[in-house]
């Protein structure tokens, strides 16, 4: 099943991005508002809060720490790159695709 809103999302992704909001000093209005949207309406404030969200359509989770690709796509496991780009292989990790993290941008 595909998921829409941020409240189908696992509790460990809402309680990511309540965190990541407060330390960006989000009200408590603003991050329940955050919590009751769709998960693509958040993308806007990926940069700002320091997260990324899973590109495997079937997952969607929210991360600080994961997978980054040469192409800028963005998953929170190896599971899930390798589901969506089929052709990546073991030499390709630290050569295409990273592990990294990701931290709130400067203004
Ligand atoms: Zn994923």
């Amino acid at each position: 099943m595909r998921k829409f809103y941020v409240a189908e999302l696992s509790r460990k992704s809402q309680e990511l991005f309540k965190e990541l909001a407060e330390e960006q000093g989000f009200n408590d209005e603003e991050i329940q508002d955050g919590l009751d949207s769709k998960i693509g309406d958040l993308d806007d404030i990926h940069g700002l809060l320091g997260f990324r969200k899973c590109e495997n359509p079937q997952c969607k989770e929210f991360f600080n720490e994961g997978f980054l690709t040469e192409d800028s796509d963005t998953f929170c496991s190896n599971e899930c790159a390798e589901k969506i780009i089929t052709d990546i292989v073991e030499e390709d990790y630290g050569d295409y695709i990273f592990f990294t993290d990701w931290e709130p941008e400067e203004e």
